[in-house]
């Protein structure tokens, strides 16, 4: 073994570096940035995986337009409530 790899020559505005996953040394202007941030050699280059990319759609529960109840409308002249109540059960108060 020489000692003197390939990329061990001058090239000028160039220089030496290690692809991050299998260590091989290569000329800085052959390496690709890979999407995790470091360099590697153009055998070890992968692009992202797309579903990396895919997002969650936002699962929204409420609902486009809501009303309150109307209020009650008394009527004048109504019967009281006491008449409207069976008198074998009469019903009073909350409880
Ligand atoms: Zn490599």
């Amino acid at each position: 073994m020489s000692g003197i790899g390939k990329a061990d020559h001058l090239a000028l505005g160039d220089w030496n570096a290690v692809c991050y996953e299998c260590g091989r040394k290569f000329k800085a202007n052959t390496m690709f940035r890979h999407w995790q941030g470091y360099y590697v050699c153009a055998e070890h280059w992968e692009p992202r995986q797309t579903q990396d990319f895919v997002r969650g759609v936002s699962d929204i529960q409420t609902p486009p337009w809501t009303q309150p109840m109307p209020q009650d409308v008394f009527v004048a002249g109504a019967p009281l409530t006491d008449m409207a109540q069976p008198s074998d059960y009469p019903i009073r108060g909350d409880d």
